[in-house]
This record gives C-alpha cells, structure tokens and sequence, in this order.
C-alpha cells in the first residue's frame, strides 16, 4: 500500500468510526473545517489532557490559564498580525487555483531531494556493506550538482521573503519551471501579500473602529496576562505559562485533511526567563518537548528537528519538531525563542509597564520568552497515522482474515475496556454490567453484547480499544474473566477482582508521563 492510498483510507476510516466528520457535511461541507465525532472526541481530550499535565503538573514553575478567543484589536497591531501575518500567494491563470508560492518552492525542493535519496539507495543496493553514505554523498557529481541547485534556490527564496521582494519570488518559480499540479501550465500571475486573520465586528456598529479578529494564535492571550499572573502566582523567572485553545488561520492552500485547518487547537507554553539565558531554555525545552513525544511509543525515527533559516520578525532562534506523516515529514510542534519583542511591543502599544522585578538580581527588566507551540489536531493526526494497522491474520482452519486495528497508545484511547458477555442470556449480561458499574468510575468502559465475540473484537480493534474484557459462564463459578490484548490478540485469565490493579498501570496517563 502506497502512503497515499494509507492516508486515503485513514481518512475513511476517520469518519466511518466517529473520529472526524466534515464540518456541515450536509450542505456539501466547509473546506478545511472539521468536527470531531464521538471516538475523535474523546482521543483528542486525552492528548490534550497528556500535554496539560506533562507541562503544568511535572513543571512547578508551569502554570496554566485559559485566555478569551476575542482580543483588543490593538494586540494585534502590537504582535505584529496586522501588518506582517501575511503569506505569498500566487494563482495558476489556467486552472484558476491558488498556491502558497513559499510552498511550491519548497515542494519542488522536496523533489530534487527525493532525487538525491533515489541515487543514494541505488548506489548502497550496488555497493552493499562497503556503502559509505557520507562519503557518497560528498563526492558523487549527480548528488552534488542537486545539492547545490537546492541551496541556491534555498537561499535565494529566504532573501526574497525576508526582503518581501515578490518579484523575485515569482521569478523562482519560473526559473526552476514549476508547473501547476492541475493544468500543467507555467501561467503564473504575479505574486501578492495576503492576510490570513479572519475579522468580524464588535457590538451593533459596523464601522472600521469595531473590526475585531479571531485569534490566529493562542499565545498573545499569555503576553497580555504574564503580570496578572506572575503577581497572583507570585511566580518567579524562570516560569512557564500553559494554554490549550482554537486558533483561526485563513489558510490560503487548506488541504491533507486536518493537517491544516481553517479553524484548530494550538497548545501552547511561554516560558519567561532572563535576558540573555533564551538559548539555554530554547535548548532545553527542544529536547524535553521531544521527549514528550517519543514516550507515546510510535517510533523515534519518525521525529526530526528542522531549524529554521528564515526566522520570523520575533524570534533569534527557531526549530520545528517535524513528523513522518504519509504524505512526508512536516512539522507538528515549533520551539520558538521569541526575545522579548511581543512583551515590549505590548508596553509600547498599551503605554503600561510590562517589567519583572528580579529580586535575585535586584533588576527590573522585560523577561525574553521562549515558547513551545504544538497543534492539537496535527497530534491528534500524527498519532492516528502511525496507528492504522492493517493485519492479515491466518486462520485456525487456514482461511486468511483481515482486520484494520488502530494501535493508538493504551493510555489515549477514546475507549479503554470493552465489556462483553459471551451470551445475552444465563446472567451473563447482568454479570458483565455489575463489573462495568465497578470499573466506569476509573475508565472509559463500554458494554457490548450484540454479534459474536469476534465481530465484537474487530470493532474495538477498529477504534484503537487496548482490551476487551469477556464474561462467560466460567465467571459464574469463580469470577474470573478473559483479558484480550488489542495488539497481540493474546487472551489472558484473571480473577475479575484484579481488573483494576492490571488496567490502572497499563492504560493511566501517568503512566506515559513517567516516561517523558
Ligand atoms: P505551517 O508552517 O505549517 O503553516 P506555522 O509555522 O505557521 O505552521 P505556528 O504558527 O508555529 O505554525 O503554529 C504552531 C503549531 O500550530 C504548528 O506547529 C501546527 O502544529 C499548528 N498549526 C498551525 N497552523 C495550523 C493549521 N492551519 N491547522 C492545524 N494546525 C496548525
């Protein structure tokens, strides 16, 4: 199965197991909006839940809040949206689409990137346990002449950006011969600004002066509230900072199903500290934020850290935690450090002082604030895409079964228990809903008794359920009752009297915080 055809199918199975409807699917759908159904629900409280805690509870020095979507306009001015929350779009005149041109340069050069792999690959099949990889890569003229055609066209699209000389943009674009993926055409029209905060109007009056915006990011809510918290926290620097909540971007090219939304969840965390310690925290939050990530268990060579070369108006260092999803690696997470421009430019804008007075050092100063920035729905869809399983399974008889499993880490998955009488009759039933009242106060349980047991499973398996739990008549007599591991389909038998010992370890999320 190639990547694409996964995440098709990851896509399908999203809506046909409640994880993620279209929004307004009824009237044809709202491009790039999603809701989240009964299962999806449920999987994105528990990572948001796993975030929250691995930040604010393991972190005294981490405190969280829970800021308004709507903002003074003026923040927005402060924080630099209004004037620079622009991206470059180009349209193609013959398809009549519309592109980030950033981004079909970036594409064309994950092509001639993919190129250079292809060569490696060929070169280490033909030279076998001798291949020096580095080596190769060094010397062979082919992968060299690429190379250099990509850090050409690297750096020259960061200076035009930098400088906002579109011109120039556009002119890339011609010269590396990039053709819209729909016509095939190189008719391009001219590259433009344009501003991707959705605004709407404040009160009755609907003139200039009322023009409010729906946030595009959570962490102004921080900037603005940093004192209030830090006087009735009497929090010290170095201190964090936590917020879960939507962000609204008007994406201009909104496409890859819930990796770029239109409307989304950012969970973010600004860590303020003193002038001058921002690149020992910078550090130190890039390695412990991938830490939180590799303890969910879905393989650490499916993360990597891409350090941006072109930084945005606020930050002196930046990197981005990327994830190999099936459409190739892109970023989840942005560690940024953010100096201390959004604190001054707020000062500056509201007149008031934003100043920490460090009584180590008997010093008032603007604290410089390095953040860590994850989106909820990119996790939630990064976890997903590396749960579908598809299984050929042999059976007994030598008849081959398939099942689709969703091997999401036990500790987030929307159900935890299934529980199932193997009958509907002999007090099965009436035995299966007494362990399900003793349980549901502790995990989410769900009872079941329609179907055979094996129909039963391949539904759970489907929804990423950890274990499934069947009472049959041998409970009765001595009150134990089979284990069936989602993962291995392994069953095990144990007195039902354990049940809450054995799933407290395996499926709670301090569990999974244990390991960051
Ligand atoms: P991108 O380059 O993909 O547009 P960004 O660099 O603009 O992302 P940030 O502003 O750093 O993103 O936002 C932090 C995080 O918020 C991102 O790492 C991502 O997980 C999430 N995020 C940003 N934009 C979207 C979106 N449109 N839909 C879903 N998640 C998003």
């Amino acid at each position: 199965m190639t990547q694409e055809e996964l995440f098709k199918k990851l896509i399908a199975h999203c809506k046909e197991y409640g994880f993620v409807f279209q929004s307004s699917e009824i009237y044809d759908g709202l491009s790039a909006v999603y809701d989240y159904g009964q299962n999806g629900v449920e999987l994105k409280n528990n990572i948001r839940r796993y975030w929250w805690e691995a930040m604010t509870r393991l972190n005294e020095n981490i405190v969280g809040i829970d800021a308004a979507i709507f903002m003074h306009p003026q923040t927005w001015v402060a924080s630099g949206h209004v004037g620079a929350f622009n991206d470059p779009l180009i349209d193609n005149k013959d398809s009549k689409k519309r592109y980030r041109a950033d981004v079909l340069i970036e594409d064309w050069i994950a092509k001639i990137e993919d190129k250079i792999n292809k060569e490696v690959e060929k070169a280490a099949k033909r030279f076998g346990d001798s291949f020096d990889e580095t080596m190769f890569r060094q010397t062979n003229p082919r992968v060299l002449e690429n190379q250099a055609k990509i850090d050409e066209v690297n750096k020259r699209m960061v200076a035009a950006l930098e400088a906002n000389e579109l011109a120039e943009v556009k002119k890339i674009i011609e010269d590396c011969e990039i053709t819209c993926p729909i016509s095939g055409s190189r008719n391009w029209t001219d590259v433009r600004q344009f501003n991707l905060m959705f605004d709407t109007k404040l009160g009755s009056v609907t003139d200039e002066a009322n023009t409010i915006y729906l946030r595009p990011e959570t962490a102004q809510g921080i900037f603005v509230n940093y004192l209030n918290v830090q006087k009735t926290g009497r929090m010290k620097i170095p201190f964090g900072i936590a917020q879960v909540g939507k962000a609204f971007r008007n994406e201009i090219v909104a496409r890859q199903f819930i990796f770029r939304m239109r409307e989304f969840e950012q969970m973010e965390m600004q860590f303020f500290v003193r002038p001058g310690e921002e690149m020992k925290w910078y550090e130190f939050w890039m390695e412990k934020r991938m830490r939180w990530h590799k303890s969910m268990g879905l393989g650490d060579e499916k993360y990597r850290f891409h350090k941006h070369e072109k930084l945005a108006h606020y930050a002196n260092a930046a990197s981005d935690i990327e994830f190999k999803f099936p459409f190739g690696f892109k970023e989840v997470e942005g560690i940024h450090s953010r100096t201390d421009f959004d604190l001054s430019s707020h000062q500056k804008h509201s007149g008031k002082k934003l100043q920490y007075f460090d009584p180590e050092t008997n010093e008032s100063y603007v604290p410089y604030v390095v953040e860590t920035s994850i989106g909820l729905d990119r996790t939630f869809l990064l976890i997903l895409s590396s749960a579908y399983t598809e299984e050929k399974l042999t059976k007994e008889d030598g008849s081959v079964d398939e099942r689709v499993v969703l091997k999401i880490p036990a500790a987030l998955a929307p159900v935890k228990l299934a529980i199932f009488p193997l009958v509907k009759k002999d007090g099965l039933p009436e035995m299966a809903r007494k362990i399900m009242d003793d349980l549901k106060f502790d995990f989410a349980c769900q009872y079941e008794e329609k179907d055979t047991i094996g129909k039963r499973y391949r539904r759970h398996d489907a929804i990423g359920t950890p274990f499934c739990i069947t009472i049959d008549h041998q409970t009765l007599e001595d009150e134990t009752v089979t284990i069936r591991y989602r993962d291995t389909m392994e069953q095990e038998r144990v007195p039902a009297s354990k049940l809450r010992e054995i799933m407290a370890e395996k499926v709670s999320i301090s569990s999974l915080l244990k390991q960051i």
